[in-house]
């Protein structure tokens, strides 16, 4: 392995002064935000069976639904318009 020395590179600052051309180029072209290849990335909420229960003092309460067919224990999952349980199928449309 080969040591570099540490390089200490002063960053000037990119001169950005508002110089009059610059300012009329800018004038001239349509400000675009372009943003290819930055997603966004999605913060992923680790989910578990606690995350079914809510605890509020020392009082449990379920967040979902559990299943019709399958009892107490099996939780439905929370669609937009729907609750499906992910064991038996079985799906419950919501109300409105
Ligand atoms: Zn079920």
């Amino acid at each position: 392995m080969s040591k570099k020395p540490p390089v200490a590179k002063k960053e000037e600052p990119p001169a950005t002064a508002p110089a009059p051309a610059a300012t009329e180029a800018a004038a001239q072209a349509p400000v675009k935000k372009v943003e290819k290849g930055k997603r966004e990335k999605k913060h992923k909420v680790e989910k578990g069976v606690h995350a079914m229960y809510k605890v509020e003092g020392d009082k449990v309460s379920r967040a979902r639904p559990t299943c019709e067919r399958c009892g107490p224990g099996y939780f439905m999952a929370d669609h937009h318009d729907r609750y499906t349980c992910g064991h038996c199928g079985f799906t419950r449309y919501k109300q409105k």
